[in-house]
């Protein structure tokens, strides 16, 4: 079996592969020199500090679980449960209480946030009052468009704007909620609407044990990438871009009751035969390589877009930043974002990370912003550190300073999008034994990732054993 790409979703569906069969031969291939993909940590201000993603949600748990399976069950932590702040006319204003995906449930406590006007307070009290207009089953509008029909301008601009927007660069007017917001999208469905929706929802959960939200791990999200590396061993194989997927017809035809590799595989440094394929690869590089093989999926992969993005990391010393950082970090709403959208206090965040001073990680660059990756890196972390200094006071230079560019770092899922995703998977399963996965796919959250690459391998793997072998 073949493996494209060793990013978590690569890396997950390898781990279900060897799970299910230890004895199955699985090669993985990447084109890059390291493995991890999106996922990479290395050392900032003597910690082991993300440069990608440093946290995964627990209510959708495969990431934690692969976490345990591999033996990082000790390393598993809890983010500290300190609250954001929005940046707003250069103030930081906290999230309030209640908040699902940015749905405000407590109105109340949204009222006394001052993030909204009392007219939008007024217009979401009212709620209950106007007739409902539940999400149709066959809908997919834009966050934007769902929540401003919903809740309101301002709801959508200062709440679920920053808090969705931000998570995939994305812009909300060009976002499909039921991708990037299935919570969102399965409250909006309720008879009563998205508020009411959204309300029964926090209520469900405030009735069950408190469990915390995220998870993160001590050492990095790369420590589950060298546990899943560990285990691959010599099956992994780096620099070896995929060029080409193909199905070897005449294998096929002929392959009942014998040991049959009818996936060509061409790749940098010759050929690989595999009995099957799962297509782990980010969707750019899977449409090219599935062109000939599936050109039905290839067109629709060819089709997703990306948007770049670009951390600058900042190091203080303790001493040099005035303010308090009583919370995880804050956003910034589209209205006011001059370059920094986002910052993350990574030493408040994480209680392994807090010892040594301040570690604040900077992000810019979005759907509607993508040219911030291509500032020079003394003007990005200069302007960056200049909208960062009034609002965390601080006194001094920054001790460190690391900038990590992700170029088309972050797919975007426009309306329709798991319609398209079905007729991707259709298109692939058609042409032989290959599946695909990614987040590129179903969603790019690590959770979704690895459930995602799990299943296609699980899938792959039981289509091959009705086979005769
Ligand atoms: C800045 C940033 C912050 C993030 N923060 C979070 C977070 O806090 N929580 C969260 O849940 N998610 C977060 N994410 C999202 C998450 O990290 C990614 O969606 C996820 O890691 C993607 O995994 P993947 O394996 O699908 O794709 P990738 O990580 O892109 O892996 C694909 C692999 O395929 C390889 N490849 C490419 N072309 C070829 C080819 N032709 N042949 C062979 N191999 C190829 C690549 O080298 C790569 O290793 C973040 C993402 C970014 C960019």
């Amino acid at each position: 079996m073949v493996v494209v790409g060793a990013g978590i979703t690569g890396l997950a569906a390898a781990h279900e592969l060897i799970t299910a069969e230890p004895n199955l031969e699985v090669v993985v291939l990447d084109a890059a020199s390291r493995a991890g993909g999106k996922i990479l940590t290395t050392e900032f201000a003597g910690r082991m500090v993300d440069e990608g993603a440093d946290q995964f949600l627990v209510r959708q748990p495969e990431m934690a679980q692969l976490c345990r399976e591999v033996g990082l069950e000790d390393r598993l932590v809890t983010p500290q449960a300190l609250g954001a702040s929005l940046l707003v006319d250069g103030e930081l204003r906290r999230f309030p209480p209640g908040l699902m995906l940015g749905v405000p449930t407590d109105i109340d406590g949204l009222a006394a946030s001052n993030l909204v006007s009392d007219a939008a307070i007024a217009h979401l009290r009212e709620t209950p009052n106007r007739q409902p207009t539940p999400l149709d089953p066959n809908d997919d509008p834009s966050v934007a468009e769902l929540v401003r029909r919903e809740l309101g301008d301002e709801v959508l601009d200062r709440l679920i704007g920053p808090l969705l927007g931000g998570v995939h660069a994305g812009d909300t007017e060009r976002l499909s909620v039921r991708c990037a917001a299935p919570q969102i999208a399965a409250a909006a469905a309720a008879p009563e609407g998205l508020l009411a929706g959204a309300q029964a929802q926090v209520a469900a959960a405030a009735g069950r044990a408190p469990a915390p939200v995220f998870n993160g791990l001590v050492g990095g999200t790369s420590a589950a990438v060298q546990a899943l590396v560990a285990e691959l061993g010599h099956r992994l194989f780096l620099q070896t871009p995929v060029h080409q997927v193909r199905i070897d017809a005449a294998v096929g035809e002929q392959a009942s009751g014998t040991q049959a590799h009818p996936v060509v595989v061409e790749h940098q440094g010759g050929i690989t035969r595999a009995r099957g394929v799962v297509m782990a690869a980010p969707t750019g590089p899977a449409a090219t390589a599935l062109a000939e093989t599936a050109p039905t999926a290839s067109e629709l992969l060819a089709a997703i877009g990306y948007t770049s993005v670009v951390l600058v990391t900042f190091a203080f010393a303790e001493s040099s930043v005035g303010h308090q950082l009583d919370g995880t970090g804050f956003l910034v709403p589209q209205d006011q974002i001059k370059l920094l959208k986002a910052c993350s206090w990574l030493s408040r965040k994480f209680s392994h990370l807090s010892d040594g001073g301040v570690i604040a990680r900077a992000s810019a660059g979005s759907r509607l912003a993508p040219g911030a990756i291509d500032l020079p890196d003394d003007e990005l972390s200069q302007q960056l550190l200049d909208e960062l200094t009034p609002v965390m006071k601080i006194t001094e230079a920054p001790t460190e300073v690391r900038i990590t560019r992700w170029h088309q770092g972050l797919p975007q899922f426009d309306p329709g999008h798991l319609d398209r995703v079905a007729a991707i998977r259709r298109s692939v399963a058609d042409a032989g034994p290959i599946t695909i996965a990614g987040a590129g796919l179903e969603g790019l959250g690590l959770p979704t990732c690895v459930r995602q690459g799990r299943a296609a391998a699980a899938e792959l793997h039981s289509r091959l054993q009705e086979k005769p072998r």
